[in-house]
């Protein structure tokens, strides 16, 4: 039984920020799975900054979409019919055929997911890559040591609302988050375990972080670049690491980013900056899934999540995600 299906097609490489135009939400017959498939439908789906790179033809550490094909990206789904043993009807899975309200594929590139645990949802945020992105950053990348202060640039998102918790975890004294505007700002500190938050739309970057963070910080673990890695080099004490994470400020940039004009103080600081793809650290995820459990459970951790309905606003909760309309992950339900 072929199944009816809409997905979401990538139809114009964007020049700077997205336009609703450069996608289409297309219909798609799925076919029957065959031998050790399963057909799956997709209840949750992913939309992540990383994506916008891949929307550009350019070589990358990930290649890039094509045009006028359907996206891929992070899924959380039920098996509706089943070839492979393994994966009966009624099985929650996570998968990377995301962009699309059906899939088919092998059972071998479907995981399954404990919703005992936590919901479905939570292993594409909190419980899924980019929870063990902040804790890879802070464990291995830029390791916090007992009583530093740990600087996180977008705090308020899916990589930086774990990120407090995880420096906390890890021994810090001092943990202090940027996001844009007093209401995320707010929120970082009551509910995401921030000491201190900074709402680098107001302005005096580094006069904030100076105030937030007076002896200096030990770790800055960078989610944004541009201004807010430049006001971390200076505030970064003798020895400080920085997990290179992304440069969400840049993303959308359509000539060349000049970088920090404070690079320099990276010698006389014996600063250790260091760029890292959570898909090098997946050794960490057995571990990473008992510490989020734990402290998912007590409620240290939140399943935070910002939620978009439906598949005919997936693009619009892209495009949302590279302007900040969200606080944890952003997710689209289906
Ligand atoms: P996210 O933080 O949930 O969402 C993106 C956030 O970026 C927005 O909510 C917005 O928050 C902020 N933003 C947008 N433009 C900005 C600007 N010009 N300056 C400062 N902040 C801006 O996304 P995420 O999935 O957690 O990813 C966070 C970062 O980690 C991204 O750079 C992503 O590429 C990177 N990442 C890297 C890896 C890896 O393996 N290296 C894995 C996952 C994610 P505000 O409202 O606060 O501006």
């Amino acid at each position: 039984m072929s199944v009816a299906s809409r997905e979401v097609h990538l139809v114009a490489r964007p020049v700077g920020e997205p336009k609703p135009e450069d996608f289409a939400i297309l219909d798609a017959t799925v076919p029957d799975p065959g031998p050790g498939q399963v057909l799956v439908r997709n209840d949750w789906i992913s939309v992540d900054p990383y994506m916008r790179g891949r929307m550009n033809d350019v070589k990358s550490y990930v290649a890039p979409f094509g045009l006028g094909e359907v996206m891929t990206g992070g899924a959380v789904g039920t098996v509706i019919e089943s070839n492979a043993d393994e994966l009966p009807k009624g099985t929650a899975v996570r998968h990377f055929l995301g962009w699309r309200e059906h899939a088919v594929l092998d059972a071998s590139a479907a995981e399954v997911i404990d919703t005992d645990l936590a919901p479905a949802e939570a292993y594409l945020g909190v419980l899924g890559l980019t929870g063990l992105t902040a804790y890879a950053g802070l464990k291995r990348v830029a390791p916090v040591t007992e009583g530093e202060t740990v600087f996180v640039s977008g705090a308020a998102g899916a990589v930086g609302s774990v990120a407090a918790q995880v420096a906390r975890s890890l021994g810090a004294a001092r943990v202090v988050g940027s996001a844009g505007g007093p209401e995320k700002a707010r929120r970082i500190v009551e509910e995401f375990g921030y000491d201190a938050a900074i709402d680098y739309k107001a302005g005096d970057l580094a006069g904030q972080l100076a105030a937030a963070a007076p002896g200096g910080i030990d770790v800055y673990f960078d989610n944004v670049g541009g201004d807010h890695l430049r006001a971390a080099l200076d505030s970064l004490r003798v020895h400080g690491r920085v997990a290179m994470c992304g440069a969400i400020s840049q993303y959308n940039a359509t000539e060349p980013v000049p970088g920090p004009d404070n690079l320099f103080l990276a010698v006389g600081k014996r600063l250790t900056l260091r760029g890292f793809l959570v898909g090098d650290h997946l050794d960490l995820a057995p571990e990473y899934a008992r510490f989020a459990a734990a402290l998912l459970s007590d409620g240290r951790l939140r399943n935070e999540a910002t939620v978009v309905e439906g598949i005919d606003n997936a693009v619009e909760a892209f495009l949302g995600l590279l302007r900040g309309a969200n606080t944890g992950k952003m997710l689209v339900r289906l």
